[in-house]
């Protein structure tokens, strides 16, 4: 089993509504033991004339190989109505792999660590709530270091999941 974090995103059809029934989906992953998920956050799209977002980290232990947890995130993406139009449009429910135990993934289709997250508030901030601040990323930065780089500016917490 390893330890794997996700990042979960909506800005359609009741976002926060869309990740619960991702959490939901995720506890039913095959091989795989659901491991906590943090609060809801809020934040203006980083597109122009796009609905707010709401976002989450979810972490999970699991037996899974990485392309086979990706088909499985795509599939419940696609089961919540999630349409590919243009890059970065609205979606009903994004999940990204954001850590993959200390595993370094470069495909086509996979890469992990997930590119941006050392730059997006809304995904830091949740993402501490989960893990401890002394994890370490690949290019040997802490948590906590990117945390202090990485105002938490345009975020909202929400009160309730
Ligand atoms: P961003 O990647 O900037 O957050 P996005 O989430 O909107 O943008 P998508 O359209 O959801 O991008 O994904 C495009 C492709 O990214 C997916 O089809 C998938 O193959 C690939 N991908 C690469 N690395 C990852 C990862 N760590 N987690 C999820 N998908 C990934
Ligand atoms: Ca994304
Ligand atoms: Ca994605």
């Amino acid at each position: 089993m390893e330890r794997i974090y996700i990042g979960m995103g909506s800005n359609l059809a009741d976002p926060a509504e869309q990740l619960r029934s991702a959490i939901q989906a995720l506890a039913q992953l095959p091989d795989s033991r659901f491991a906590g998920v943090s609060a809801f956050y809020q934040s203006d799209s980083l597109l122009p004339g796009q609905p707010r977002y709401t976002n989450a980290v979810a972490a999970i232990d699991s037996g899974l190989e990485p392309l086979e947890l990706l088909d499985a995130l795509q599939a419940i993406e696609i089961d919540q109505g999630r349409e590919r139009h243009e890059r970065w449009g609205p979606r009903t429910l994004d999940l990204d792999i954001l850590l993959f135990g200390d595993r370094l993934i470069d495909t086509p289709r996979l890469k992990v660590p997930h590119y941006h997250m050392q730059a997006r508030p809304f995904v830091l901030y949740p993402l501490a709530e989960l893990a401890p601040a002394t994890l370490t990323l690949a290019d040997g930065r802490s948590l906590a270091q990117l945390l202090a780089e990485c105002p938490f500016v345009g975020l909202e917490r929400l009160p309730h999941r």
